[in-house]
């Protein structure tokens, strides 16, 4: 069996379905109204998929000041990899 976790889920942002590590996905505020999230600084974090994490990535890199709670690990050059993508770590 590999030995990481993999959670699905419906992205917060776009509505597509995505795939990531449940420790390291990029989450965003937000709540459900309905079969949809909208956005809601009070509300509780729900994980996006990689497409927006990218997207959501350059604007923490290009330093938006919405963006205050950013961890350190989304800065982390590798971190798309590592919380999308498929770790293969079978050595
Ligand atoms: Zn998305």
């Amino acid at each position: 069996m590999p030995g990481y976790m993999v959670i699905t889920f419906v992205c917060a942002n776009c509505g597509k379905m995505g795939m990531a590590n449940p420790e390291l996905v990029m989450s965003i505020p937000c709540r459900r109204e309905g079969r949809q999230f909208v956005p809601d600084p009070d509300g509780q974090r729900e994980p996006i998929c990689r497409d927006c994490a990218v997207q959501a990535l350059e604007r923490i890199r290009s330093g938006d000041p919405k963006l205050t709670s950013v961890s350190p690990l989304l800065r982390q050059p590798d971190y798309l990899a590592r919380a999308y993508d498929q770790p293969e770590e079978v050595e």
